[in-house]
Protein backbone atom coordinates (compact mmCIF):
# COMPACT_ATOMS: atom_id res chain seq x y z
CA UNK A 1 0.00 0.00 0.00
CA UNK A 2 1.10 3.24 -0.41
CA UNK A 3 1.28 5.71 2.03
CA UNK A 4 -1.81 8.01 1.67
CA UNK A 5 0.16 10.64 3.12
CA UNK A 6 2.49 10.52 0.73
CA UNK A 7 -0.65 10.57 -1.62
CA UNK A 8 -1.83 13.73 -0.27
CA UNK A 9 1.29 15.91 -2.07
CA UNK A 10 2.19 13.90 -5.13
CA UNK A 11 1.19 15.73 -8.07
CA UNK A 12 1.38 15.15 -11.55
CA UNK A 13 4.66 16.43 -12.57
CA UNK A 14 3.21 17.63 -16.03
CA UNK A 15 0.36 19.50 -14.99
CA UNK A 16 0.81 19.73 -11.39
CA UNK A 17 -2.84 18.40 -10.79
CA UNK A 18 -2.83 15.61 -7.70
CA UNK A 19 -3.06 12.27 -8.50
CA UNK A 20 -5.14 9.72 -7.49
CA UNK A 21 -4.53 5.71 -7.18
CA UNK A 22 -6.57 3.61 -9.18
CA UNK A 23 -5.66 -0.07 -8.62
CA UNK A 24 -1.73 -0.15 -9.47
CA UNK A 25 -1.41 3.29 -10.72
CA UNK A 26 -1.77 6.46 -10.18
CA UNK A 27 -3.81 8.92 -12.55
CA UNK A 28 -3.79 12.45 -12.63
CA UNK A 29 -6.81 13.90 -11.90
CA UNK A 30 -6.79 16.74 -14.97
CA UNK A 31 -8.74 15.52 -17.70
CA UNK A 32 -6.85 16.57 -19.78
CA UNK A 33 -3.74 15.43 -18.75
CA UNK A 34 -4.51 12.40 -17.43
CA UNK A 35 -1.40 10.42 -17.27
CA UNK A 36 -1.19 7.62 -15.49
CA UNK A 37 1.88 6.85 -13.69
CA UNK A 38 3.03 3.34 -12.55
CA UNK A 39 4.03 2.19 -9.02
CA UNK A 40 7.03 -0.12 -8.39
CA UNK A 41 7.13 -1.74 -4.83
CA UNK A 42 4.87 0.44 -3.58
CA UNK A 43 7.05 3.82 -5.08
CA UNK A 44 5.11 5.73 -7.34
CA UNK A 45 7.02 6.42 -10.21
CA UNK A 46 6.22 10.01 -11.21
CA UNK A 47 8.13 10.67 -14.16
CA UNK A 48 6.22 11.70 -17.27
CA UNK A 49 8.44 9.95 -19.56
CA UNK A 50 7.08 6.66 -17.55
CA UNK A 51 3.55 7.74 -17.46
CA UNK A 52 1.06 6.11 -19.71
CA UNK A 53 -1.62 8.58 -22.05
CA UNK A 54 -4.97 7.93 -21.38
CA UNK A 55 -6.56 5.45 -23.20
CA UNK A 56 -8.42 8.10 -24.91
CA UNK A 57 -6.07 10.73 -26.28
CA UNK A 58 -7.54 12.34 -28.54
CA UNK A 59 -7.37 15.97 -29.29
CA UNK A 60 -10.14 17.96 -29.76
CA UNK A 61 -7.93 20.83 -30.98
CA UNK A 62 -7.04 19.94 -34.15
CA UNK A 63 -10.03 18.75 -35.46
CA UNK A 64 -11.54 20.30 -38.89
CA UNK A 65 -14.58 22.56 -38.31
CA UNK A 66 -12.51 25.35 -36.35
CA UNK A 67 -14.27 28.53 -36.79
CA UNK A 68 -14.45 31.69 -35.14
CA UNK A 69 -17.73 32.95 -34.54
CA UNK A 70 -18.46 36.62 -34.41
CA UNK A 71 -15.57 37.46 -36.87
CA UNK A 72 -17.93 38.85 -39.33
CA UNK A 73 -17.69 42.74 -40.71
ZN1 LIG B 1 -1.31 15.64 -15.30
Amino acid sequence: MIDERLLEILVCPACRTKVRLEGERLVCQNPACGLRYPVRDDIPVMLIHEAEKPEKAERRDQGPGTRDPGKET
